[in-house]
């Protein structure tokens, strides 16, 4: 496990109030490489309070969880929302934010109300679109599980975020869903460290499935993703990325619907046409949003 640059382990815990690891101590790791890439200050309103994780010990993944993991309302505040979950390094994060947001009716219909927006680039991701905006919760996972990636991949270059939805959510072309804010999609990370400024063809062979597999687990280990959906054609070697990782056969079957054929409609990772140049993440309703139908 390779030291994390100061400005960067702050996107490790960018929107949490509180990290819990095995040691609360807070250090800053020694700057060791810089990234040819700019990392621009972290807009106010996204760190209510921002800390620096410790850096885990490598494990065996933790298993993903079956189901979905409850984010529970604070007792003297009930807006804000606590969640905890164990990374796939196994390490326990606790990670607490405000929910205005409301995510109303699905994904295919539906509105969102008072979403919070990332900027077009933020740490460890660009966002070239204009469909920034997402639920809290959405938008607190996504930079919560692309600061993992960056604390395995210090120098990585960013990640291409693509739609999530528009400031008031509803109908976005050529989108069927990304309406209510739990809908996101990302590029794949591609061989090389190469950047990618948007989503772009590339062979398959040029895919970071490791790189892009990790960012998939660490969403998926916070027990907030409905789906993922990718192309099949693409899953053997995400599977493989997850084998590797030491995901053993029954949380892999739990995880893919490969090998099962591509309209088995199990496992989270699930076949969508197209989806070759990106990945597309589908969030729960968030925990307590009355509003939002999940079906
Ligand atoms: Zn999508």
């Amino acid at each position: 496990m390779r030291n994390v640059p100061a400005s960067l382990a702050l996107a490790g815990c960018l929107v949490a109030l509180a990290c819990a690891g095995p040691s609360q101590s807070l250090r800053t790791p020694p700057r060791e490489t810089v990234p040819d890439w700019e990392t621009p200050p972290i807009p106010e309103s996204m760190r209510p309070l921002v800390k620096v994780m410790p850096l885990p010990e490598p494990t065996r993944p933790t298993p993903p969880p079956r189901g979905r993991v409850e984010a529970q309302p604070l007792e003297d505040d009930p807006s804000v929302r606590i969640l905890s979950f164990t990374t796939p390094r196994g390490q326990p994060v606790t990670l607490r934010y405000k929910q205005k947001s409301r995510s109303v009716g699905r994904t295919n219909r539906g509105h969102l109300e008072d979403g919070r927006c990332l900027p077009n680039q933020g740490p460890g991701f660009v966002h070239p679109g204009d469909a920034a905006c997402g639920t809290d919760e959405t938008v607190t996972l996504v930079l919560f599980a692309i600061g993992e990636v960056m604390r395995d991949y210090p120098d990585t270059v960013p990640i291409v975020v693509g739609a999530l939805s528009m400031p008031t959510g509803g109908k976005l072309r050529p989108h069927k869903s990304h309406r209510s804010g739990r809908d996101i999609d990302f590029g794949f990370f591609r061989t090389g460290n190469e950047a990618l400024h948007h989503f772009e063809d590339i062979a398959a062979d040029r895919i970071d499935f490791d790189k892009s597999f990790l960012l998939m687990a660490n969403l998926i280990a916070t027990g907030r993703v409905q789906n993922i959906f990718v192309n099949y054609a693409l899953q053997s070697r995400l599977h493989q990325a997850a084998r590797d990782m030491g995901y053993d056969d029954a949380q892999l079957s739990w995880l893919f619907e490969y090998p099962r054929g591509r309209k088995a409609q199990a496992g989270v990772i699930r076949h969508a046409k197209g989806h070759t140049r990106h990945f597309h993440v589908r969030f729960v309703c968030p925990t307590g949003d009355s509003t939002c139908d999940e079906l």
